[in-house]
């Protein structure tokens, strides 16, 4: 390839939008034929509200919102702000939180109130060897209408579940129709649960679903399509998708997300919108053509 002729393909991606920090990425573009979505941030806004609380025996909703907050106040993560934005909307008083830690794509544990708090996915509590059946059938309802549901522990024993639910960015649906109109296989990769990440996928009309996936098995999940004979783009925007971004033959970040993404991957969509990439392929192939 002629540097020349990337430079300027470099230049018009960044009037576009599209910023190409590996030239190798912007000639690799118009190769790909899987491309791995992470769902959170990326097919989704990224912006999840609450939606549910169910509280177990003993508690209530306000209770759990309050514990949850508590937990949740020092936590990044979007599940958190969430929760955090619901109890200041319901002015509930939030009190602090001790020997806060947050295992990435699992949940957040901590003392409040001298209590041991876990909030976090059905597979971290039961990990904790915390007993969630007296909720887990309402659980499975909730993730059926797309939600993610968190539980919380107090003491070891389940005192609520929240529901949480993150709309689908407007432009996702063009986009991967444009996609799929080009021959690219869609894949959604993800740390949700299985049920709500199907339920997603299927407003999206996207058959294949990698979910229950920890952070350092996104990067083995895009191995493994590669080693398919497959050629890869992932796109993703959090800190738990720059593995994957780094082990992809295109890593695509979204500009709305983690700087970690960003410098994990090949080209960032300065909008964080999946028609971004739609752009920067038609440039992947003039910028080509240009070179032949
Ligand atoms: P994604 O791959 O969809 O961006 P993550 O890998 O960040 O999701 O998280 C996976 C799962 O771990 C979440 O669906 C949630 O159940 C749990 N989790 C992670 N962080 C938190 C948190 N701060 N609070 C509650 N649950 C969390
Ligand atoms: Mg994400």
């Amino acid at each position: 390839a002629t540097p020349m002729s990337i430079m300027v393909g470099v230049g018009r991606g960044a009037a576009a939008g599209v910023l190409i920090r590996d030239a190798a990425a912007l000639e690799r573009l118009e190769k790909i034929d899987t491309l791995i979505i992470d769902k959170t941030g990326t097919l989704t806004e990224g912006r999840p509200a609450v939606t549910a609380v169910v509280p177990a025996e003993g508690f209530t909703e306000d209770e759990v919102l309050r514990i949850a907050a508590a937990i949740e106040k020092p936590s990044e993560h979007p599940l958190a702000e969430a929760i955090v934005r619901e109890a200041e909307h319901r002015a509930i008083a939030v009190p602090r939180v001790l020997g806060f830690d947050s295992p990435t794509g699992k949940g957040v544990i901590g003392m409040v109130e001298r209590k041991r708090v876990t909030l976090g996915s059905a597979a971290f509590l039961a990990e904790l060897s915390v007993d969630a059946s007296p909720l887990a059938a309402l659980a499975d309802e909730l993730r059926k209408d797309g939600a993610t549901v968190v539980f919380l522990a107090v003491n070891g024993r389940v005192a609520g579940i929240i529901a949480i639910a993150d709309p689908v960015k407007a432009t996702t649906p063009a986009a991967l129709a444009a996609l799929r109109e080009e021959g690219i296989r869609i894949v959604m990769l993800t740390g949700d649960n299985r049920t709500t990440a199907q339920a997603v996928a299927r407003q999206l009309g996207i058959s294949s679903v990698e979910a229950d996936v920890l952070p350092e098995g996104k990067a083995d999940v895009v191995a493994r399509w590669r080693s398919e004979g497959r050629v890869v783009a992932m796109a993703g925007d959090g800190v738990n998708d720059a593995p994957a971004l780094a082990a992809a033959d295109v890593g695509i970040a979204m500009g709305t997300g983690t700087d970690v993404a960003m410098e994990s991957a090949g080209i960032t969509l300065v909008k964080g919108d999946l028609l971004g990439l739609v752009r920067a392929r038609r440039l992947s192939e003039a910028t080509m053509a240009n070179i032949r």
